[in-house]
């Protein structure tokens, strides 16, 4: 027997329709390209998100097509959230850090109409237009004033499509199974592939980033989303806070500590979503100028593991409680998130501790197991590790036009590529990339865990762990160091301070010391590069 409640789609344009009309005067802030801090309403954004609605219908734009942006975190990216996605056309946020010839082949790839972006990128437009082979026009976001001399074929001025449209729109009603956003993964090996994210997974991801045990965002919150979105939606956020009503403030492109600092005091953040690289940068700034963070009550960290340094320093010094969180671009990408139970409310911080550097309890909607390399589930003690599988109504089918094949296997269960364990309280921890695990005497070490101790040491700016093949054991690891400004720590000092907090058969066989490691485009230490960079690195006492 069917029910008889109402089939209304879930469709993203409920979001800002909902925002306007119930949160209308609450504030969208954004430090714009063009230097000044703007600020408008949810009600204003709604407005302009259907008059960009209806140019786009006017350029023909319909259901399905693709329209891209290169853009920052600003209002007018916001916009193209609402009004792309709005009339069903796919909104495809491209990652400006991608190398240039990736960008032409995933704006091919998705055969973008129209490419939306911003000043800082026309240079980068420019050099590659004459190869993007479907591209209409390029919209430069921003006002007659400051549009600039281009040599790109068919730029349009956004203040000037927009100004062209009146916001007399009804938001069309179709499938909730309608893709609404594309963004393809970076790519470490091979060519990157398309995430298709539809209206409905969409929207059961925002309501479950909204509740409680995940971010708990409300009206009564102002988020700064820091994670880019271009990168995984800025982890939902830009859905999920017009579905609360909390205010926005979006960063543009000045990331570092005494911007991101600026906009957290004056517009009173009280939650703010980033990459540890990010947190870094804001750490190191309240110290070296003794700034406090009053408002702020929690922040998100994810995309790479929290060490537990960066969780002491937010909770210890500055009263802010940290939410660490997993996912990736194929989950939407909130997997899990890590906030404590009830039952360890009596807990010292030091029992928490072990607890808060998991990457947290799998979200309501994402299932979640381990398994061994032959596909047997592992159990779940928090000791045995293996290969999280995942499952869910916002976990990824398979890639855009079917690259990369059939990635579900029997059960739909979905190979995240990382091995993790899961605890008896249903925490999970992340121990490595498949690919990154060291592998030695047939025990696999985790890569993060070594990387974590290191980089708690202060003279110690980042770490990467690298598997270096040995004679004996197969593989060893390397520890890769960027020292602190002004210190010229040596090796042994950093593994004396790393004895006693690992295991002993873990501890590096040596450090190498270099001035930067590499990143990836979504800022991920690029552990390919280091291995070719090692790749005749012989440890000592490993020579044949
Ligand atoms: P995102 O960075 O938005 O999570 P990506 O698709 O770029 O999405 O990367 C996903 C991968 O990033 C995961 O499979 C995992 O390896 C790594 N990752 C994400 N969050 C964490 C975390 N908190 N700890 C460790 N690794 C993480």
């Amino acid at each position: 027997m069917l029910s008889l409640m109402q089939d209304r789609p879930l469709l993203i344009s409920s979001l800002i329709e909902f925002a306007a009309l119930y949160h209308g005067d609450v504030e969208i802030v954004s430090r714009s390209v063009e230097g000044p801090i703007h600020r408008y309403t949810y009600a204003q954004a709604h407005q302009r998100s259907k008059q960009l609605a209806k140019a786009l219908g006017r350029r023909g734009i319909t259901l399905g097509d693709r329209v891209a942006t290169l853009a920052w975190n600003g209002y007018r990216h916001l916009e193209c959230y609402y009004g792309v996605s709005g009339i069903g056309a796919v909104l495809h946020t491209i990652n400006p850090r991608l190398f240039p010839e990736q960008i032409v082949y995933i704006a091919n790839h998705a055969e973008d109409r129209l490419i939306f972006t911003e000043l800082t990128f026309v240079p980068l437009l420019e050099a590659m237009a004459d190869k993007l082979d479907s591209v209409e026009a390029i919209v430069i976001m921003t006002d007659r004033d400051h549009m600039p001399e281009t040599t790109l074929p068919n730029a349009v001025c956004y203040e000037e499509l927009l100004a062209a449209e009146d916001d007399d729109l009804s938001w069309p009603q179709f499938d909730e199974r309608t893709a609404s956003s594309l963004c393809y993964t970076s790519g470490t090996t091979g060519n990157p592939k398309g995430v298709l994210f539809g209206h409905r997974s969409t929207m059961l991801h925002s309501w479950a980033a909204c509740t409680q045990d995940v971010l708990g965002l409300s009206s009564q919150d102002t988020v700064l989303p820091v994670v880019p979105m271009f990168h995984a939606n800025s982890w939902g956020i830009a859905y999920a806070a017009p579905m609360c009503g909390a205010k926005l403030v979006l960063p543009g492109m000045a990331l570092d500590g005494k911007h991101v600092y600026e906009l957290l005091d004056r517009e009173k953040v009280t939650i703010s979503a980033g990459v540890p690289t990010v947190w870094l940068m804001l750490l190191q700034y309240l110290q070296q100028s003794n700034k406090t963070l009053p408002h702020m009550s929690r922040t998100v960290i994810g995309g790479s593991a929290a060490p537990q340094s960066m969780i002491e320093a937010f909770e210890r010094d500055y009263d802010v409680t940290v939410i660490h969180a997993w996912g990736m671009t194929e989950m939407s990408p909130l997997g899990t998130t890590c906030n404590m139970k009830a039952k360890m409310a009596g807990y010292g911080y030091d029992e928490l501790l072990p607890y808060k550097v998991k990457q947290g309890r799998a979200i309501y909607g994402v299932d979640m197991k381990i398994i061994d390399d032959d596909g047997n589930e592992l159990p779940r003690d928090g000791v045995a590790f293996g290969h999280l599988m995942v499952r869910g109504p916002w976990v990824t089918n398979g890639y855009f036009k079917g690259e990369g094949g059939q990635v579900l296997d029997d059960g739909d269960w979905f190979d995240t590529g990382d091995v993790a364990t899961l605890d008896p309280e249903g925490f999970m921890q992340i121990t490595d990339r498949a690919k990154d695990v060291i592998k030695s005497g047939g025990e696999w070490i985790s890569s993060i865990d070594l990387e974590n101790v290191a980089v708690g040491h202060p003279e110690v700016a980042e770490a990467a762990v690298i598997g270096i093949s040995h004679p004996k054991w197969d593989e060893r690891p390397l520890l890769v160091i960027v020292r602190a400004e002004g210190s010229s720590i040596g090796g042994d000092e950093i593994l004396d301070f790393m004895e006693g907090k690992i295991a002993k058969w873990w501890m590096p066989d040596d450090v190498a010391f270099v001035d930067e490691i590499p990143h990836t485009a979504t800022g991920k230490i690029q552990k390919i590069t280091l291995r070719e960079q090692f790749a005749d690195h012989v440890l000592p006492g490993a020579a044949e």
